[in-house]
Formats: C-alpha cells, sequence, structure tokens
C-alpha cells in the first residue's frame, strides 16, 4: 500500500495573538497535531498547510495528492475562502477523507459537508472531560482503554447540531455535568469524515498521546477506498437491447 498522504491544515491565528497559545505550541497547534501523526504513523507522508498560505495550501494540485485532511480553526472561518472550501468539498465526495477537530465543529467546510447549523453549548471552565469509548470495536478506538481523560478542557455539550453520525467512537462527560457525542463518523459521496471533539486552543491537548493516538488512528481509517469522479452522463448505449413494448 502506498504511504498515507496526510495535511494537516491550520488556521495559525491564536498561536500569534494569545501569549498562552504561543507557549504551549511554540511552532503552531497544526505542527503539533502533525509531530502525532508522524509518531504514531512513521511512514505516513505528514504535512501542514495554513490559512496564510496562497490558496491556504490548499491549491487544487495538492488536493489531489492529498489522502487525509485534518482541519482545525476557530477565529477566521470566515477568512477561508469559499473556492477552497468547494475544492476540499469535491476531493471529499471522490474519496478525500476528513478529520475535523474541535471548534472545526462551525468551519465552512464541516457546516458544508454536513448540511446543517453544527452548533453546541460551551464552557471554558478547566472541566475535566472523560471520552468515553463506546464503539471499542472501531478502528478508531484501537489501542485505547474503556476511557481516557484530559484534565483540562472547553466543554462541549448536547445538543450538537449535527446529522446523526453514521457510526460514534466516542461520547464526552465533564465535570460540570454535561455529555456530548465526541467522536462522530460521516461518509459523503466516497469520502469518509471524522470529527473529533478536543483541542482548545489555551490547554496542551494535541500533546496528549490518547488524543494523538485517536487523530493517527481515524487518519488510517479515513484513507481512500478509491476514487469517485462525479459525472451525470446520459446512457443512450445501454449494455442491453431495450425491445419496444406496445
Ligand atoms: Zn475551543
Amino acid at each position: 500500500m502506498n504511504p498515507l498522504r496526510v495535511v494537516v491544515w491550520g488556521e495559525n491565528v491564536h498561536e500569534h495573538k494569545n501569549p498562552k497559545v504561543g507557549a504551549i505550541y511554540p511552532r503552531g497547534m497544526h505542527a503539533a497535531i502533525a509531530e502525532g501523526l508522524r509518531e504514531f504513523l512513521p511512514t505516513a507522508a505528514v504535512s501542514t498547510a495554513t490559512l496564510q498560505e496562497a490558496d491556504h495550501g490548499l491549491s487544487v494540485a495538492r488536493l489531489a495528492e492529498t489522502d487525509v485532511l485534518t482541519w482545525w480553526g476557530h477565529m477566521a472561518h470566515d477568512k477561508v475562502s469559499d473556492e477552497v472550501v468547494d475544492r476540499v468539498q469535491k476531493r471529499v465526495l471522490e474519496g478525500m477523507g476528513l478529520i475535523v477537530l474541535h471548534s472545526g465543529h462551525y468551519s465552512k467546510i464541516f457546516k458544508r459537508m454536513l448540511g446543517t447549523t453544527c452548533s453546541l453549548t460551551w464552557r471554558e471552565a478547566d472541566d475535566r472531560e472523560r471520552l468515553w469509548v463506546c464503539n471499542p470495536g472501531h478502528p478508531i478506538a484501537r489501542g485505547l482503554g474503556t476511557y481516557f481523560e484530559l484534565p483540562k478542557e472547553e466543554m462541549y455539550g448536547e445538543p450538537f447540531a449535527i446529522p446523526a453520525p453514521d457510526e460514534q467512537v466516542f461520547i464526552s462527560w465533564f465535570e460540570g455535568g454535561e455529555v456530548f457525542r465526541s467522536g462522530c463518523c460521516w461518509q459523503r459521496g466516497n469520502g469518509k469524515i471524522f470529527y473529533f471533539r478536543p483541542g482548545h486552543e489555551t490547554y496542551p491537548t494535541y500533546h496528549d498521546k490518547n488524543v494523538r493516538r485517536v487523530i493517527a488512528n481515524a487518519a488510517e481509517w479515513a484513507r481512500p477506498q478509491g476514487q469517485w469522479i462525479d459525472s451525470c452522463p446520459n446512457a443512450k448505449n445501454p449494455p442491453e437491447k431495450i425491445s419496444l413494448k406496445a
């Protein structure tokens, strides 16, 4: 099998505006996410792209050579060009995997792929988060125990305005009492989509071993299973002869 080609996309704004975020992620959150993928998938070709690059680092040519794209954005969702969103959507429908992280729930691409508002409840109060594995046989849960915890995270709670997931891998419980569907799978066209909740910028979540393992497992799971080039042909010449019936 060819090496898995993963592009880690980062908005790369908080890191430069908030010294607390810059201290946790001195090379950017995208660099930490990429480092985790390389740690767990040593044979994968992992690279990064950011909002500030031409085409946000996602040219047609680069996306054509991408098997799985991960997406973290928050304060600059509206700065992402619609042309790039169209392009990513097309590639997902063709078969590219898409992993949307944390505040990416409100990204243009996630809302485009799912077709709902993707809103949720939130709180920044250093809640402890416990991620329960509710589908232990799923490839994204490989290598995990029955649950794992993050000592401090932002809380995301229900209702989460998403279409019912095709598969549910994690449900989170928070110290304040809320629960949230924190690991959700969908298929759109030929592409696999995974949403993974943790990853608020002021916490070292993308340095956490379990979080890194989940993102790596998800990248492998989302590997394209062939490619579907969209077309809508008029099938004027069917394989069988159609007889005229009186
Ligand atoms: Zn957040």
